[in-house]
């Protein structure tokens, strides 16, 4: 099969791995550069131009889509899908897993078990707010932070009320969180594909800081996880409609919990960690699904 993988730099170590994966299963991979892609939106016969010349005969794409471009990247993946071609996932799974509270309220219509989680527009109902998610030490989330940056623990009410009403200030768009304290800075990724976790790592913050992002510091080590947080992690993939998800529980008191669901998780640490070829399992997984010389473009006039 012709298979792209959109992505702004060859160089990352999951856009390689995907390209090295997909050749040695046969197939013939290429990076496209989402940023260089150019659309041509004609009723009779979408297109998308690439350097010059119409991007022709793609079987599959794989969008890895930065969270700076999500609104250039999902353009593009949607536009490949009016030409017929496989995304491994679709661009309206992307959009809503971008947005933390939109994701959160289709996991909480489907009864997925998340942190008590409130939102609010106006800074006359911060007090209110604070009080309805149990009050301080909480967490403050930017909607569309991601890699931690956006995160911030206020330890007391005082502190929470200053940080929220400034984040309002600057017209940013927040959602106030409880802080899930006995997770000890410790969270577990889970890498689901096409319905099946096939990978777990457990992530744990650095000394003096809460968040576990591995662009944080944090360290990730291979962990067994409960046959609870397997079906709570396939369900919350399910929910957004990812076939690849990086999907992030707590162990709280009460059990797990859903932190956030990545539509472009990073193969590196877990790939590391659990010394498992994802990228390959990605692949069959185009190679289960896509139908090779199906897409639309072909021998349209
Ligand atoms: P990002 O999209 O920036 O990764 P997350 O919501 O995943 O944002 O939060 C970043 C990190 O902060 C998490 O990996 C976790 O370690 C920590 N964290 C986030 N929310 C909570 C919470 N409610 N309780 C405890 N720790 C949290
Ligand atoms: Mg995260």
């Amino acid at each position: 099969m012709k298979i792209g993988v959109l992505s702004c730099n060859p160089k990352l170590y999951s856009t390689r791995r995907l390209i090295e994966a997909g050749t040695q299963r046969g197939h013939e991979m290429h990076v496209i550069n989402t940023l260089r892609c150019y659309m041509n939106l004609a009723a009779d016969k979408p297109s998308i131009h690439y350097k010059g010349a119409d991007l022709v005969g793609y079987d599959a794409i794989i969008p890895r889509i930065g969270a700076s471009i999500t609104f250039y990247g999902t353009a593009v993946v949607r536009q490949f899908e009016m030409m017929g071609v496989y995304s491994i996932n679709e661009s309206v799974a992307i959009s809503r897993s971008r947005d933390k509270l939109r994701s959160l309220q289709l996991l909480s219509r489907k009864g997925v078990g998340m942190p008590i989680t409130g939102f609010a527009h106006s800074p006359d109902d911060v007090e209110d707010l604070i009080k309805m998610v149990g009050g301080a030490p909480l967490v403050i989330k930017l909607l569309e932070g991601t890699q931690g940056i956006g995160v911030v623990l206020a330890e007391t009410k005082k502190a929470a009320e200053s940080v929220i009403e400034a984040f309002m200030g600057l017209k940013a768009n927040i959602l106030v969180q409880e802080f899930i304290k006995e997770a000890g800075g410790a969270d577990i990724r889970c890498l689901v594909v096409g319905g099946k976790v096939v990978a777990a790592m457990e992530r744990r913050a650095q000394e003096g800081e809460f968040r576990s992002n591995l662009h944080r510091g944090g360290s990730a080590t291979l962990i067994k996880i409960t046959p609870k947080e397997r079906s709570m992690a396939i369900r919350a993939a399910a929910t957004l409609g990812l076939n690849v998800a990086g999907v992030d529980l707590l162990r709280s008191s009460r059990g797990p919990l859903i932190m956030e669901v990545n539509s472009s998780p990073g193969l590196e640490g877990i790939e590391a960690a659990t010394s498992k070829n994802i990228a390959s399992i990605i692949i069959e997984l185009i190679e289960n699904n896509a139908k090779p010389h199906k897409t639309r473009t072909k021998g349209k006039g």
